[in-house]
């Protein structure tokens, strides 16, 4: 069974997001980039997968720059196979990059898509459960355990009252959480082989879908600067004071 996974570049989620000056998009300009978190869990658990005997092959996908390639090397670094790049400038939205790999899978004859369950830039988590509607597959999303066995795979899930075990015919889509496993970290000898390891870097009209956003960006506002805070309590009389003269305590 071959796994695609998805591989998306995003801001470091280490780095303090600002809006550009003009307020129209979120700064990247010498902002620090970085694998999707949830996708780097995908990784491992795709990689997990092979190593058990349970895959043929890893296949990472990004819809994105050239320089998406640091990504997906990263991605080869942990233990991926192959690499392809579908590059496309600006914005991506949940909808084209679904239609993507729903390209991808059939070309490849995926056996599971492995997905991360959200990109921490557009926090839409929205492409998995759409790829899984267009395929017609089945979704197991929110991973935090998963067990192949044969032609079934059990997603255990992290719901409101406790943990969910869902059983799921192959092929599927899989949404990993953060608690599905920890991502291992990538040796200086793995990142050397992931350097030679194949990466194809292609049109998305090769594959039939046009990535054109469909969404207009009105603008992009930082939150409110925090005000400053005051010490007031010197003793309960005081607070009480302050609880009955001052509208807002911070
Ligand atoms: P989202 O629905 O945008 O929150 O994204 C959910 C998941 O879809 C991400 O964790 C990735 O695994 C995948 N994905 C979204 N956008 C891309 C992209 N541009 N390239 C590769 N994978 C993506």
């Amino acid at each position: 069974m071959k796994i695609l996974v998805g591989v998306k570049r995003v801001v470091d989620y280490n780095v303090q997001i600002r809006a550009k000056a003009d307020g129209s998009a979120v700064e990247l300009e010498n902002v620090k980039m970085a694998i999707n978190p949830f996708d780097e869990v995908a990784v491992e658990a795709a990689v997990r997968l092979k190593e058990a005997g349970q895959a043929s092959e890893v296949i990472a996908v990004s819809i994105g720059p050239d320089k998406a390639q640091e990504t997906l090397r990263q991605a080869l670094a942990i233990g991926a196979d192959r690499a392809i790049l579908v590059l496309h400038d600006g914005t991506t939205e949940p909808l084209s990059v679904a239609k993507t790999f729903k390209a991808l899978a059939e070309q490849e004859g995926a056996g599971m898509v492995m997905l991360g369950k959200q990109a921490i830039d557009d926090d839409c988590n929205q492409t998995g459960q759409m790829l899984a509607a267009l395929m017609g597959w089945p979704q197991g999303t929110f991973a935090s355990g998963l067990t192949v066995s044969g032609e079934q795979i059990e997603v255990t899930r992290e719901v409101d009252g406790g943990l969910e075990t869902v059983a799921l015919n192959l092929p599927a889509v899989i949404t990993a959480d953060l608690r599905l496993n920890e991502p291992r970290f990538a040796s200086l000898p793995s990142i050397m082989k992931a350097k030679k390891k194949p990466l194809d870097s292609i049109d998305a009209a090769s594959l039939g879908v046009d990535l054109t956003p469909r969404l207009e960006l009105l603008g992009v506002v930082e939150p409110p600067a925090r005000a400053s805070g005051s010490v007031i309590l010197a003793n309960a009389a005081e607070l009480v004071e302050k609880l009955k003269t001052d509208a807002v305590l911070v």
